[in-house]
């Protein structure tokens, strides 16, 4: 009696033993290989898809091959990209909404926090990293373009980056475009979650100021629209960082009217060059001049020719939507310092400036920029101040002291976008982001070990800036 009930048990066990391989091998199906503590979300997930197999496709754990080249592919900072980074448990690449619903709920439901990623050009690693457990959405998959040319819009799902947008404008046509930022890798997510100033912004206000809808999932999984969102979380998600509310699926634009040739230049002038002087003057200038004028600098420290005297040297970066006729004009009455002639001067394609300000020649084929591969991951930290007054040129002065004294490399890069222009004429509460913004007046050298530096966001505060009043 005993020995039956003990093979009858046996035989229970076997049984269950099976079931549970048979229901593991179906549930991990498709080389779906799960680390331990993971199988929580990925039960979960099952229980919840119409189509497991197919979502099954779209997950990827650390016991997967593919897990780490998914997460380091748009990894675009890399201090970021070290072996002891803390990664995600669970990585999930949807192609539709329904998924991302799905592993939303299921990532509440075990515990997890939840990190969204686009492009991946988080200054602070937000989208790619955490110190808690977490389940990375990646939007990789959902980067669909739907130009409107007739309507002046495009609908451009959350993955899609900004060179992708340029390019699928340029494939319809030559007379429209979106005001966005100059590095076509930027995923669109966060670009316009975060406010996303650009190089027609003079003219057209900020990227979040030419969105005109979104498709917007909250936390219970629900899809709003502007209207169905009201108009202050339409508001927040536009520069307040969309991860803040929920999970944007995808934005509606308003194209903007371009001409069908533009004006590219660039101009190179160092200290011994009047550098101080002719700076301190674009600050004057630039925020009264024609809006369809933008010059973006660019800053170097380094070497005068082979001496070890050190010099600043910026590049003054100009995009004027108008012939050279009538460029050259507008300069020389306005900047006759810069000095800005015919011959450095080039009629372009609006999507071939996109190129040059991508760092590619405006030779370039166009496609390029919709190909991430081709665009350098650049390791650096923008960081951003208000500056209502010109610096004067004493100011100026102390700057150039506390870059040569920050040595340690004899190169650094910045950005100084001049405003002006349509922004002068939003309220300060029109919108979440910076305005009257001077640029990473904190030089960043590059080999400055950037995980010891202090954190600063675009909304934060430089104390050198504030040194130099
Ligand atoms: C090389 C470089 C060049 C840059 N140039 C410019 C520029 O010209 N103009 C400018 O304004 N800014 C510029 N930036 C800053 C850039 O706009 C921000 O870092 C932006 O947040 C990056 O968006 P992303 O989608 O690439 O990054 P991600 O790291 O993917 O996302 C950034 C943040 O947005 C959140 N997010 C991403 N997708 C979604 C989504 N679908 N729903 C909700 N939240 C989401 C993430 O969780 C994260 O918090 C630049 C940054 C770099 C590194």
């Amino acid at each position: 009696m005993m020995k039956s009930q003990f093979i009858t048990s046996n035989v229970l066990l076997l049984i269950l033993a099976l079931c549970f391989s048979v229901s593991c091998r179906s549930l991990f199906s498709n080389n779906l290989d799960v680390t331990p503590g993971s199988e929580d979300f990925i039960t979960c997930l099952r229980s919840h898809s119409n189509n497991f197999t197919s979502i099954s496709q779209l997950i990827f754990t650390s016991a997967n091959s593919s897990f780490l080249p998914i997460w380091q592919v748009a990894v675009n900072n890399a201090r970021f990209n070290q072996p002891d980074t803390p990664k995600p448990s669970v990585i999930v690449t949807p192609v539709e909404e329904s998924q991302i619903r799905t592993a939303l709920l299921c990532t509440k439901k075990c515990g997890y926090e939840i990190r969204i990623r686009s492009g991946g050009h988080d200054f602070e690693g937000l989208s790619s990293t955490a110190d808690v457990p977490f389940v990375m959405i990646d939007f990789t998959n959902m980067r669909s373009i739907d130009v409107d040319v007739a309507n002046r819009s495009a609908w451009v799902q959350a993955g899609a980056a900004l060179g992708q947008v340029y390019y699928s404008i340029s494939q319809k046509t030559d007379t429209l475009y979106f005001p966005a930022g100059v590095c076509p890798s930027v995923g669109i997510g966060g670009y316009l979650g975060g406010g996303g100033y650009g190089n027609l912004m003079r003219k057209y206000g900020l990227g979040a100021d030419n969105v005109v809808d979104v498709r917007f999932m909250d936390v219970n999984g629900d899809i709003l629209d502007k209207n169905s969102m009201g108009e202050e979380l339409f508001w927040a998600i536009r520069g307040g960082g969309a991860s803040s509310f929920g999970i944007v699926l995808a934005w509606k634009l308003r194209l903007v009217p371009v001409p069908e040739k533009v004006t590219v230049f660039t101009v190179d002038k160092t200290l011994e060059e009047g550098l101080t002087e002719i700076f301190h003057k674009y600050q004057t200038v630039m925020p009264n001049i024609d809006r369809n004028l933008h010059i973006r600098i660019q800053m170097f420290g380094e070497n005068v020719g082979n001496t070890t005297q050190k010099t600043i040297r910026m590049a003054f970066e100009g995009i004027y939507q108008g012939t050279i006729d009538t460029l050259i004009p507008l300069l020389e009455e306005n900047f006759p310092e810069l000095n800005v002639t015919r011959e450095i001067c080039e009629e372009v394609k609006m999507v071939q400036t996109s190129l040059l300000f991508g760092g590619f020649s405006t030779s370039t084929p166009t496609e390029t920029l919709a190909n991430r591969s081709a665009i350098n991951t650049l390791n650096f930290k923008g960081k951003s101040d208000y500056i209502r007054e010109p610096i004067s040129i004493d100011g100026l002065k102390k700057i150039w002291e506390k870059i040569f004294e920050n040595d340690g490399s004899d190169t650094f890069s910045c950005i100084k976008p001049h405003q002006g222009g349509m922004m002068s004429e939003f309220s300060e509460t029109a919108i979440l982001v910076f305005l009257n913004t001077l640029e990473c007046f904190r030089p960043i050298f590059q080999t400055v070990d950037l995980a010891n530096q202090p954190s600063y966001t675009q909304h934060q505060h430089n104390p050198l800036a504030q040194e130099i009043g």
